[in-house]
Parts: C-alpha cells; sequence; structure tokens
C-alpha cells in the first residue's frame, strides 16, 4: 500500500512554536525522508470560517501567512503538494455523504469539540458547521487515502472519528476508503506544547505565543515574561520542574549540543534541572538559555521568510498548483465513492441495460 500524509492547519493566524512540534517539523523531515509516495499539506480555510463565519477577511489574510511559514521551515512544493481546502469542492460533497453515518450523540461526544466549544464560549449557538467539522475533517483525510497524520495529541479524537467514518463506510458500501493513522510527535513535551504563560496548549486563540515569524526582540521578550514556578522566589529558593513552562520547551527544543554552545557549565537538561531543584539557580538564567535555544532554531526560519516575502505572486502560484493537483485526486476519490454507494448513475451501463430490460422484456 503507497504511504501517503496529510495534514494542515487553520489559517486563523501565523504559525507557533506549537504548531511547529506538534506538526510542521516532523511533516518536514517526513518529505525529506523520501519514504513517503505523497506529501498533502491543506491550509484549513474551509474549517476555519465555521468558526469564523462573520470574519472571512481574517481567514484570507491569514492563507499567505501560513503558506510562508510552511516554506520557510522547509515544506518544498517540489516535493509536498500545498493547498487551499475551500478550492477542493469534492470535499464538501465527501463531508454531505459521510454525515449519514455519524450520530449527533457521537459528535456530541468528541472531546476536541467539546473542549473546543467551550473554549469559544459558544454554549447553546454552536455553528452547525463547526459543529460538524469533525466530518469534513474525514473527508479531507479519505480525499488523499491518507494513511498517515502528523498531529499534535489534541486531533486524536478527530482521527479516531475518521477511522470510524471509514470503518462504517467500507462495512455499508465496500472497501473503498483508506484507514488513517495519527503520527503523533515522539517527545512527550511536543504533543501539546503550552502557552508561555502556563497554560495547557499554546493556541492562536488564547493569544499565548511565539510565532515563527516574530522577531528577536519580540521572543527574547515573550522568554523572559515566561511562566515559571510561582514559589521561586529567590535564586536560592528549591524550584518545581512540572508545569514549569520554561523547562517545558527544554524538553522540547534542547539538545546536548545546546550546553556545550551556550551553557558549558552543565552536561545536558537533567544536570540543569536538579540544580534548579535544589535551589541557588535563578530564573533568568535559564530563560536566557532558552532563548539561545530558540533564537538557535529560529533564525535560519526567519531568514527563509524574508526572501520568500519578497516574491508573494510565486507563493499563491504555489497554492494555485496545489490545489489543482489535490482537486485531481479528491475528484478520484469521489468517484470511487460514488461508485461504492451506487450513486454513479450515468457511469453504470449495466443498470442501464437492467432497467430497460424491466420496462421491455425479451420476447
Ligand atoms: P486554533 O486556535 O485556530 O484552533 P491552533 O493553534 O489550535 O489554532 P490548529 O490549526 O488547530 O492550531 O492546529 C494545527 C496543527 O498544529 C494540529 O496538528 C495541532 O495538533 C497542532 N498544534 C496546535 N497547537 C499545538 C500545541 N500547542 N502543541 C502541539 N501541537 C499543536
Ligand atoms: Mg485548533
Amino acid at each position: 500500500m503507497k504511504k501517503i500524509i496529510l495534514t494542515g492547519d487553520r489559517p486563523t493566524g501565523k504559525l507557533h512554536l506549537g504548531h511547529y512540534v506538534g506538526s510542521l517539523k516532523r511533516r518536514v523531515e517526513l518529505q525529506d525522508s523520501g519514504k513517503f509516495d505523497k506529501v498533502n499539506i491543506m491550509i484549513a480555510d474551509a474549517q476555519a470560517l465555521t468558526d469564523n463565519a462573520d470574519n472571512p477577511e481574517k481567514v484570507r489574510q491569514n492563507i499567505i501567512e501560513v503558506a510562508l511559514d510552511y516554506m520557510s521551515c522547509g515544506l518544498d512544493p517540489e516535493r509536498s503538494t500545498i493547498f487551499i481546502q475551500s478550492q477542493i469542492s469534492e470535499l464538501t460533497e465527501l463531508t454531505f455523504f459521510y454525515s449519514n453515518l455519524v450520530t449527533v450523540s457521537r459528535l456530541q461526544r468528541n472531546p476536541t469539540v467539546k473542549t473546543e466549544i467551550k473554549m469559544r464560549n459558544f454554549e447553546t449557538s454552536i455553528p452547525v458547521g463547526f459543529f460538524t467539522y469533525p466530518i469534513s475533517q474525514a473527508a479531507d483525510i479519505t480525499a488523499f487515502d491518507a494513511t498517515t497524520v502528523p498531529a499534535g495529541e489534541d486531533q486524536m479524537p478527530m482521527i479516531e472519528q475518521t477511522r470510524e467514518i471509514v470503518n462504517k463506510f467500507n462495512t455499508v458500501y465496500g472497501e473503498a476508503l483508506v484507514l488513517p493513522e495519527i503520527l503523533l510527535p515522539t517527545n512527550q513535551a511536543c504533543l501539546r506544547l503550552p502557552g508561555t504563560d502556563g497554560k495547557a496548549k499554546m493556541s492562536k486563540s488564547l493569544g499565548n505565543c511565539i510565532y515563527l515569524s516574530d522577531d528577536s526582540d519580540t521572543v527574547k521578550k515573550k522568554v523572559m515574561g515566561m511562566y515559571t514556578d510561582p514559589d521561586h522566589i529567590k535564586i536560592t529558593d528549591p524550584g518545581k520542574i512540572e508545569g514549569n513552562t520554561v523547562f517545558t520547551y527544554l524538553d522540547a527544543f534542547s539538545r546536548p549540543e545546546h550546553f556545550s554552545a551556550f551553557l558549558p557549565d552543565y552536561v545536558g537538561l537533567d544536570e540543569l534541572k536538579d540544580h534548579y531543584k535544589k535551589g541557588g539557580l535563578g530564573d533568568v538564567k535559564v530563560k536566557k538559555f532558552l532563548l539561545a535555544v530558540l533564537e538557535e532554531e529560529l533564525t535560519p526560519i526567519r531568514a527563509r521568510r524574508k526572501e520568500l516575502e519578497k516574491d508573494i505572486p510565486y507563493i499563491y502560484d504555489v497554492l494555485k498548483k496545489g490545489s489543482d493537483d489535490a482537486r485531481e485526486t479528491a475528484a478520484a476519490t469521489l468517484s470511487r465513492v460514488k461508485a461504492a454507494m451506487r450513486i454513479n448513475y450515468f457511469d453504470d451501463k449495466e443498470l442501464i441495460k437492467a432497467q430497460s430490460e424491466k420496462y421491455t422484456p425479451a420476447e
């Protein structure tokens, strides 16, 4: 079986470190590994509109931001198909057909939807489109026959729901859809990177992000203001590592060579943590180290972005070509789905023959 990737992001803002460690960095590695037959990267504008219906301009403006972030991190249009969801109308058709296979109560039980509804204070005024977006996500994944979905932990219930839809479809209509698997980050800290405020998830909607395109001064301000251990007041106080965002980020980003380069007094992260726990190590020193680590990661990304920003029409051209390519793939899947569902009337010569025989019985 072919190995195919489908993943993406909502164009509701620029991409941040959570996206980077949760999915984006992995996608680039998988793209470069040459082990996949196809890498599809989707800018999920239609999904973004499900909770931004009154603000299409926000979505429109952020498409280019996400595309620039992608390419500055190393997604390469020669090796990955980067496309815009709304331009693939086949996805909407698939969503419509799959929605017959899902119950309202099942959607209500989806933990990600539950959390997001709470986060957006929707209470009872949830847009139907938002409520049903797990179904449209199943359409996105299956349209490309994706086997692998690199994503953060928050997406687990989504992939689970997609798998249920695939199994249901294949049982009812015959094997037509590919069963996908989520590919989670292997590093625990990257499963769900917290925000700079210490809240559970770095998220555009919570305003606690370090963006890939933030300049050095902004990153410095954000790192220096990061949430640590509120009880670690004097340098001599013993400090806590659990829930200490600065250490979570070091878990996510630091490598042994960073110590020899920027903090040679320590051999590695364990020694730094031990010192912090014992007391005698100040937050500022740890934050300065984190800043050096992040700057090393972000500097080349920023530089590539500057280059890419010089030719915006080229980026739109990439997205158009990607969307044309994606539409072809999705159309092939849709035909297969329609045939399986027995709604391919005009392609089915047998059907027409059988129906005519019914009305003009052989003499
Ligand atoms: P929004 O608030 O608009 O939903 P978001 O910041 O949650 O935005 P998405 O576009 O929903 O971002 O997520 C895109 C991808 O990035 C998903 O695979 C998701 O799992 C991953 N991701 C987002 N935030 C984080 C995070 N803090 N840690 C790890 N992965 C993340
Ligand atoms: Mg999200």
